[in-house]
């Protein structure tokens, strides 16, 4: 069964007990009810009466009295018991009950049950009279049930439309999930990944819903194409080695070439494997990362030492014209894995003079505030264009690849790997560059708050 089913059936089952209780809890009371409500009636209406009975010029005037109000029927008599207004039927039947001023009687004639109320009008000047009341309480009870057999007869078609009404309502909100399963199971047969449910403007659990699943489709979108452009790139950069390696291997296993050129192609088939073994230990890296088998350990250290220790070693491989310059405020310490950390300032260094231009210089600072420490290496480059500077952090991406043609260390990953890194140590990187003019790249690291 449908879950609008459901509700609507729930509804209507609902409604028609409480009805149903309802109604069996008025009929109960039902017969009290019209007691004291024919009691209430009679009284009322021959107090009204008492307030119209006149006396002028010493005569009895009786004009304004409703002898039949509200099923109420108003008989007058004398205080000697002699009829003065009224039907004389009505006073034949009930005579043989005696006046008693402010009193109820119950009687009963023929199975019709009757209440007689009596009012004595007291006169100073002439003689007082009584008021008699009678009411058919069998003519109310049929009142009342034929008020019960209208309901009875009304309610289930009140019924049926509240469950029609909670059938079309259900519907109608319960139409967007439809739009979600659509969806969902449109994405999980088939490879358009791009598809969204989309449901538009709307502020219920439901809109939520959608647009989280929306959210959930796009990232699980991106991270598909990523996967995609990663395993697509790892063979890529893998196809060119093996390449490599077995054309040379073609050309030297024929035995025409000589011991130089075989040294030449063993150094050349050494080279790619070299490269081969980086690409498989930063994929490794990556990996062990990703799934979280990598783990830091963090510990308080010296970055002032740190940083003054890499820069010493980044310039002993300084070329000529190249520059260093460092500027680490000192006793700067921090929690970090110090081995990382080596990694992160070298690649960034590293990257700052094999992008740089002639006369070139990097610029490793290292300053802290009360919130953060602060890295930065900045560089007088080429720089990186607006288009590109996104996409560095990208594994494999390579702003202008044929410029790490002769160099086999350069695959477009070391950016990723500081990122990454960076992120592990909750810090965060941001990159500025200008064109043609140089690149600083500056890592904020969060200090603790204690
Ligand atoms: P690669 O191995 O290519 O250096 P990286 O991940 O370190 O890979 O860098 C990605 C790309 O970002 C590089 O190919 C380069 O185009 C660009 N890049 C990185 N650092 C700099 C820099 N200091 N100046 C200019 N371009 C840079």
């Amino acid at each position: 069964m449908t879950l609008k089913a459901k509700i609507a059936l729930w509804n209507t089952g609902l409604i028609s007990v409480i009805v149903f209780i309802l109604l069996l809890f008025m009929n109960s009371i039902s017969d009290s009810v019209v007691d004291t409500s024919s009691k209430n009636q009679l009284k009322y209406v021959l107090e009204e009466n008492a307030d119209e009975v006149e006396w002028e010029n010493g005569k009895l005037e009786l004009d304004d009295i409703d002898f039949y109000e509200n099923h109420v029927t108003t008989l007058v008599y004398s205080d000697k018991g002699f009829l003065l207004g009224g039907t004389s039927e009505l006073q034949e039947k009930f005579e043989e009950y005696p006046l008693k001023h402010g009193e109820y009687t119950v009687v009963s004639l023929s199975n019709v049950n009757y209440i007689l109320y009596d009012l004595l009008v007291e006169s100073r000047k002439h003689e007082d009279i009584f008021l008699r009341g009678i009411v058919s309480v069998t003519e109310m009870s049929e009142t009342v049930n034929l008020l019960f057999l209208l309901t009875f007869v009304t309610l289930p078609f009140f019924i049926l439309l509240a469950g029609l009404g909670s059938y079309v309502i259900a519907q109608k909100s319960l139409k967007p999930i439809s739009k979600i399963i659509q969806t969902a199971q449109d994405i999980s047969h088939g490879d358009d990944l791009s598809q969204r449910i989309s449901l538009g403007k709307g502020k219920d659990e439901i809109h939520q819903l959608g647009e989280t699943f929306d959210v959930m489709f796009s990232r699980l979108e991106q991270a598909f194409l990523t996967e995609k452009q990663f395993t697509s790139d790892v063979s890529h950069e893998l196809r060119t080695p093996v390449s490599v390696i077995l054309a040379e291997c073609d050309c030297n296993l024929d035995g025409d070439t000589d011991i130089v050129e075989k040294i030449k192609a063993l150094e050349s088939i050494q080279r790619q494997g070299k490269k081969m073994q980086m690409l498989i230990t930063a994929l490794l890296n990556f990996s062990r990362i990703d799934s979280g088998v990598m783990k830091l350990h963090q510990e308080p250290v010296d970055f002032s030492e740190l940083v003054l220790i890499v820069c010493e070693e980044q310039k002993c491989l300084l070329l000529e014209g190249q520059d260093l310059q460092v500027l680490a405020e000192e006793n700067i310490t921090h929690d970090l894995d110090y081995g990382m950390m080596i990694r992160v300032l070298s690649n960034l260094i590293d990257n700052g003079f094999h992008y740089g231009k002639e006369n070139s210089w990097v610029k490793v600072t290292l300053q802290q505030n009360e919130r953060s420490v602060i890295l930065s290496v900045e560089d007088n480059g080429i720089g990186i264009g607006a288009d590109d500077i996104q996409k560095i952090f990208h594994r494999f991406y390579q702003v202008d690849s044929s410029r790490n043609k002769d160099k086999g260390n350069n695959m477009g990953l070391g950016l990723s790997m500081v990122e990454q890194i960076v992120r592990l140590h909750q810090g965060s990187i941001t990159v500025d560059s200008i064109l043609g003019e140089g690149t600083c790249f500056t890592i904020t690291l969060p200090k603790k708050i204690s």
